[in-house]
């Protein structure tokens, strides 16, 4: 029988182009010349989930009422241990956990599904650049239109709201931002979140905070996050994940947080199209939120000899690294002379190390590559050595 003529629909032939094929293959190449390829590209912790999550997510595993079908917007408990870890914070700010707390499955897909809820056809939003590619690709499944914000070093990555036309404020639906920053790993000052809230109201736009990276953080300063601001709820919600603060990212568990009617709206949608996620390992969310939070200090003490070894190595081989301030990133400025694309396909040619070039975060992110800090000190050391060889 001939099959079918499978045609893709137009939304997947407006997502940007995939800029990692090149490289991909390059890759293979350098892994079959046999070369120890060490890989700094994937954001993906290294380490294991604490042992007390683990046993948590066991033991309700084996309770027959955790096997049926969850409800989508979570249990209870679970967006009481969100709202508690938000007060926790003692920044003030008090969340009503069954109107103000919906789970997800893993923050990237409430991301992802989050213009489904707010954006009608030609809607702009409003997505920086260098940024996580899920907020353009969610705007554009929902037939938004994608207006590209330029974070910009001299504005400490920061979005400068007087640079961006009045028109476009007007017509902006939504605002992503993300802060500790993936890719950059800096932070936002409580001046910029007062000011966003400010262009917020003054133009309803609704503001998502991603802050998947708040408590990795270097030198003991505590990131601010939007929504231990006064007024953040007025104007927008947070997405906030397991992944990275418990190294939980094949766990799927995070939540959004903050304004009843944006969390309701997207709620709505995954009403419609999941049904929430596995009792078992929102036990194991409540266990972590709850629990001890030493595993997430000792997290930050690896992590923070990871960035001293990583900066002072870069720096000793001449390369120019955005001072990391949180996350577990190095944004590195290429050398003079080629393209980010360019440099990466070179160091991982003849250094065998993956890193991944900033074009990756859309057009803001060229000129520069990312590294990412999830291998221990040795091998950093010595992805760091190579690379300087073929400098
Ligand atoms: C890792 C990451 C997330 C979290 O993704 P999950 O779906 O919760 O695992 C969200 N935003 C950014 C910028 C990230 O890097």
């Amino acid at each position: 029988m001939t099959p079918i003529h499978v045609q893709l629909a137009d939304r997947l032939g407006q997502l940007p182009p995939y800029l990692f094929a090149e490289l991909d293959r390059l890759k293979q190449e350098v892994v079959a010349r046999g070369v120890d390829v060490i890989s700094l590209g994937i954001g993906d912790p290294d380490l294991p989930t604490p042992p007390h999550i683990i046993e948590a997510l066991c033991r309700a595993a084996r309770d027959p009422a955790n096997h049926q079908y969850p409800s989508y917007e979570g249990m209870l408990r679970f967006r009481r241990a969100v709202a508690d870890w938000y007060a926790a914070r003692g920044t003030g700010i008090k969340l009503d956990p069954a109107t103000e707390v919906v789970s997800l499955i893993g923050s990237k897909e409430g991301i992802g599904h989050l213009p489904w809820a707010f954006v009608n056809p030609g809607e702009a939003v409003l997505c920086p650049t260098p940024g996580y590619p899920v907020y353009e690709a969610g705007t554009l499944f929902a037939h938004g239109e994608v207006v590209e914000i330029l974070l910009r070093e001299e504005d400490r990555f920061l979005i400068d709201y007087s640079k961006i036309p009045q028109g476009i404020l007007e017509r902006a639906r939504v605002l992503f931002l993300n802060y500790p920053c993936n890719p950059t790993a800096t932070c936002a000052p409580k001046s910029f979140y007062e000011e966003t809230i400010e262009v917020a109201q003054a133009f309803d736009i609704i503001v998502c905070h991603d802050a998947a990276y708040s408590e990795i953080y270097y030198d003991d300063q505590r990131p601010l996050s939007f929504l231990d601001l006064p007024g953040a709820k007025e104007v927008g919600v947070e997405f906030h994940s397991l992944s990275k603060t418990y190294n939980m990212t094949g766990w799927r568990l995070g939540w959004v947080a903050g304004n009843r009617e944006v969390v309701a709206g997207l709620g709505k949608i995954k009403t419609n199209i999941d049904s929430g996620v596995f009792q078992a390992v929102q036990e194991a969310g409540i266990t972590a939120l709850s629990g001890d939070q030493s595993c997430v200090a000792d997290l930050r003490a690896t992590y923070q000899r990871r960035r001293d070894v990583a900066l002072a190595g870069l720096k000793r081989i001449g390369l120019e690294p955005v001072t990391p301030e949180a996350a577990f990133y190095v944004w590195i400025h290429c050398p003079e002379g080629g393209t980010a694309a360019e440099f990466a396909a070179r160091v991982l040619q003849e250094a065998g190390v993956v890193i991944t070039p900033g074009i990756g975060f859309g057009s803001g992110g060229e000129g520069y590559v990312r590294m990412t800090l999830t291998v221990d000190e040795a091998r950093l050391e010595e992805a760091i050595e190579r690379i300087g060889k073929v400098m």
